[in-house]
């Protein structure tokens, strides 16, 4: 046997169990070892059966009087005496009949289970018992559980994988020798071993962070190797226009914020370097990205090459090109753009294309549409990804294949990342952080809002219409469900317009209706034809209505913290105050979540309060990376990150060469395949 033998190979492995392996991706002894547990189960404290309390227990006893018997028709139990020299207690089995015939008197075992209080008396019910002569992996230890799926439970996992675990002793050192004793790390097959049958919880946690370590340097190696690759392509060098630049910022309604500013001068300085830009713009909603976007394009338009400006939905594509016309309008450039997405006719379509083609169009915003294979770039220098974290990376990868060559790449996200977080997901991005809001900025008012609370909130929004104000009302789902009891948008939209806001004027908005329909709805509520506009999820992303002052979110409790934040930016962003009312399905206590949101305008301050309460897997399903999940790091473990990374520099400043290390290159080769964008 080798790791690469089938798992049907091992002892008690049929069709029907491979076939519940393979559902956890496990084909192969190497795929089982592999398999890391999810988490663990203390029963390593074996403890005399005189000082049993209630709870999870372990002990060392002799088993008697076993017997097994049917209480009525389907309802098997088995009970026994367990004894020790501090005294006896009972175990019992819910239908596990052949339990009885398994247990022979007179052998040490262990006990492992929880001791409870059950058809009046107290028990250890349903525990795992092990004698003591073998290896134990149920009981009287740390215990490891796995991810498990239909008819197929951890105590089956383990007994396979005790099978295998000789094959641990043999796992190649996968990471430098260097490495593994300057960081004082756990050797892999140590590791590996300690995390399936821990000794200690020390030795797990030197195991955890070996792993962890590792994760860690094999994302930064890849990065750091993608950005290398990326710097030997030549770029279009884009000349800096003073003249120019004044001039746009001066036609400008506000002045640009200092770290406006300062992101705008890193993506020119990267733009004149000997390899293409690809710069990260992180900023919190509402931050005012689309301004530095547009400037950016700006002196790559000047310099006679093509700007793709990629957004997420229609709505957005539509507003940015509204506003960026309005901002090139002024400069005599108003010409130069052209909006390219899904719902223009075929006739229309075939107009820009070739427009784009002959290079008439230098500045193109649209959705996904432009990854459509039609579409012949010119001159394409730069691309722009509006809410990057909304695309897949095979999205992206697309559009840059389009260019022929390495455009300057500027990638735009309100997803707030911690800084040091940001460098190791998207270390082979350059990143600005745009965090000062525009002068005048308030933070909005935001308040949790029970349901018997309707009517005077009621009141205090008509009084806010009435001054002109326009509000959103934020359903969690279009249409109403007979499972779930949520406020649906069709629902709320007819009880408010019959209803509480008969004297206004509401409209409904949703992601199910045709585009055409959403943009009328849409530009009504910017032109102030609409008072109300109640509406789902689909404005979460971009869209800019200044005044739009009040939201009004239902079944607050449904969302998610950063999506709240999110939805909440939409009211921020003029001189009116804006308020943000999260209502609650029923009267029950808010979470830690919306308080949160109601103690905190920081996106930033949320995103990391976010990572405590939901775990990276959060952050990871928002940036659709599933392929970078980390399995063992804490993207909390800001130390270890910090020296795993440190090392993966260290790595390439000394010269190695990956392809020494067999696993280590594999890896690292997977994960520059996925966060390569070149
Ligand atoms: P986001 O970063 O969420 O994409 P936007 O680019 O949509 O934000 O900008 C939000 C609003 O802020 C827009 O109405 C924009 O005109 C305005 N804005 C941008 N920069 C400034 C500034 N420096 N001062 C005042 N308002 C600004
Ligand atoms: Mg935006």
């Amino acid at each position: 046997m080798t790791t690469d033998t089938p798992i049907t190979e091992l002892h008690g492995v049929g069709e029907s169990l491979a076939k519940k392996l393979a559902i956890l991706r496990i084909k192969n002894i190497d795929d089982l070892i592999r398999a890391l547990p999810r988490k663990y189960q203390d029963y390593s404290k074996v403890i005399a059966i005189r000082h049993i309390r209630p709870g999870v227990v372990t002990i060392e006893a002799k088993i008697s009087q076993t017997t097994g018997r049917y209480v009525r028709r389907g309802m098997h139990i088995t009970e026994a005496t367990a004894s020790d020299d501090s005294g006896s207690v009972r175990l019992v089995w819910f239908n596990q009949p052949y339990r009885a015939a398994a247990l022979k008197s007179g052998e040490n075992y262990y006990v492992s289970g929880e001791f409870v209080f059950k058809s009046r008396r107290l028990s250890i019910i349903n525990p795992s018992v092990e004698l003591k002569s073998d290896f134990p992996i149920n009981t009287a230890r740390i215990i490891p559980i796995y991810r498990e799926t239909k008819g197929l439970k951890s105590f089956q996992i383990r007994r396979l994988v005790r099978q295998v675990s000789d094959f641990t002793k043999k796992m190649p050192e996968s990471l430098p020798k260097w490495l593994v004793k300057k960081q004082k790390l756990m050797p892999l097959a140590e590791a590996i071993l300690q995390m399936h049958f821990p000794d200690s919880s020390t030795k797990l946690a030197d195991a955890q962070k070996r792993l962890g370590f590792e994760e860690v340097f094999e994302l930064t190696l890849a990065s750091l190797l993608n950005k290398h690759e990326l710097h030997q392509n030549k770029s279009f060098k884009i000349r800096f226009n003073e003249k120019l630049a004044k001039k746009f910022v001066s036609q400008l309604p506000y002045k640009l914020t200092d770290t406006q500013r300062k992101a705008i001068w890193q993506a020119y300085l990267d733009m004149r370097k000997n390899w293409p830009m690809n710069r990260l713009i992180e900023g919190d909603v509402g931050s005012g990205k689309t301004v530095v976007a547009a400037m950016v394009a700006l002196m790559v338009i000047n310099a006679g090459y093509q700007v793709v400006f990629m957004a997420p939905t229609e709505l957005l594509a539509n507003q940015h090109a509204e506003t960026i016309h309005n901002m090139l309008k002024p400069m005599g450039l108003a010409d130069k753009l052209t909006l390219l997405t899904g719902s223009l006719s075929t006739a229309q379509k075939k107009r820009v294309y070739t427009s784009i083609s002959t290079g008439k169009v230098q500045f193109i915003i649209g959705t996904h549409a432009l990854i459509q294979e039609k579409v012949d770039m010119h001159k394409l220098g730069l691309v722009i990804i509006d809410e990057q974290h909304r695309f897949g990376v095979e999205q992206r990868k697309e559009l840059l294949k389009k260019a022929g060559h390495a455009p300057h790449v500027l990638s735009l996200t309100a997803t707030p990342i911690p800084r040091s977080l940001a460098l190791t997901l998207f270390g082979e991005m350059d990143i600005s952080i745009v965090d000062t809001k525009p002068v005048g900025r308030k933070p909005i008012a935001t308040k949790i809002c029970s349901p018997n609370s309707r009517p005077q909130l009621y009141k205090n929004i008509s009084q806010q219409l009435g001054s002109g104000r326009q509000m959103f009302v934020v359903c969690p789902a279009i249409t109403e469900s007979e499972f779930l009891p949520i406020n649906s948008a069709e629902d709320v939209y007819k009880k408010l317009s019959t209803g509480p806001f008969k004297a206004w004027r509401v409209g409904l908005l949703h992601g199910k209706m045709k585009s055409s329909e959403k943009d009328k709805k849409m530009k009504d509520f910017i032109n102030r034809q609409l008072d109300i506009l109640v509406t789902t999820t689909v404005i979460e992303v971009g869209v800019d209505v200044p005044n739009a002052c009040i939201m009004l979110v239902e079944n607050a409790e449904r969302f998610g913290l950063a999506q709240l934040h999110q939805l909440r930016g939409r009211v921020g962003r003029s001189e009116h105050q804006g308020y943000c009312y999260l209502m609650m399905g029923d009267s029950s206590a808010p979470s830690l979540r919306l308080r949160a949101l109601e103690n905190s305008n920081d996106g930033f301050k949320l995103a990391e309060m976010d990572l405590e309460i939901r775990g990276p897997g959060a952050l990871y399903g928002t940036m659709q990376h599933g392929v970078l999940d980390l399995r063992v790091a804490k993207l909390t473990d800001v130390k270890l990150i910090a020296e795993a990374r440190a090392e993966a520099q260290n790595f390439i400043d000394r010269g190695e060469d990956l392809l020494q290390y067999d696993h280590l290159a594999k890896r690292v080769n997977a994960l520059r395949a996925v966060t390569n964008l070149n």
